[in-house]
């Protein structure tokens, strides 16, 4: 998709490091997919600080003239936690309804390379697909090979009977944010759901807004 036109996706969250790690590689792959994201014209959702990656990421979008919405627990809010964000700030009560929040605004989430924080994020959302309160996609994008250990280990939770392999194919990855993005568009989630996706209908999935978006 060349030459800026829209993506499936209208909003995406990402999800990434309040680090910005100890290579460049990573601050860089954030800033990558900070541009594919504009060429796109894709709006960025994400947890609301200008610290480490996050701050990457949400400079690049907003300098790109994408809106960037900030997610953020009003405990992180004070500047010397987490820095001056940018673009449109919304300060929420707690971590749970971040996420909710996150969750509801976004048509796709993506994790940069993160840690324990990253991690919890990107995995709510990959089992909330799989027990059918949402579909969307789940990306890892994987810098040189940061998330290989944990897609390892999603490989042995298969083979050793926790994870469904049609629940393995919830988790796309790619090692670079074209390649990624491309996936994603073309995800269809094919899982079987825990519980089937209109018993979420009133409670969860009312909230989490419906995927592909209803226009209008
Ligand atoms: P981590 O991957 O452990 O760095 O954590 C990333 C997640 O935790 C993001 O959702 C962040 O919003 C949150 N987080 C951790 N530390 C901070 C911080 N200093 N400022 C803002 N958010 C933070």
């Amino acid at each position: 998709m060349e030459g800026g036109s829209r993506s499936k996706f209208k909003r995406v969250c990402v999800f990434c490091g309040s680090n910005p790690g100890n290579r460049d590689v990573f601050s860089v792959a954030a800033t990558l997919l900070g541009d594919e994201m504009v060429n796109r014209k894709i709006d960025l959702v994400y947890g609301g600080g200008s610290v480490g990656l996050m701050g990457m990421i949400s400079q690049r979008v907003f300098d790109g003239g994408c809106h960037v919405l900030g997610v953020i627990p009003k405990a992180l809010v004070p500047l010397e936690i987490s820095g001056e964000p940018v673009g449109e700030v919304l300060i929420v009560s707690d971590m749970h309804e971040r996420k909710a929040e996150m969750a509801r605004q976004a048509d796709a989430f993506i994790a940069l390379p993160g840690g324990y924080g990253t991690m919890e994020e990107v995995l709510e959302m990959i089992t909330w697909s799989q027990l059918g309160i949402h579909k969307k996609p789940v990306g890892l994008l994987n810098i040189d090979g940061y998330y290989n250990n944990l897609l390892a280990l999603f490989d042995n939770g298969v083979k050793e009977g926790f994870i469904k392999p049609g629940a393995r194919d919830i988790v796309l990855s790619a090692s670079n944010a074209l390649d990624l993005l491309k996936k994603m568009e073309q995800y269809t989630p094919e899982h079987e759901h825990v519980a089937p996706h209109e018993s979420w209908q009133v409670g969860q999935m009312e909230q989490l807004g419906n995927y592909p978006r209803k226009e209008g």
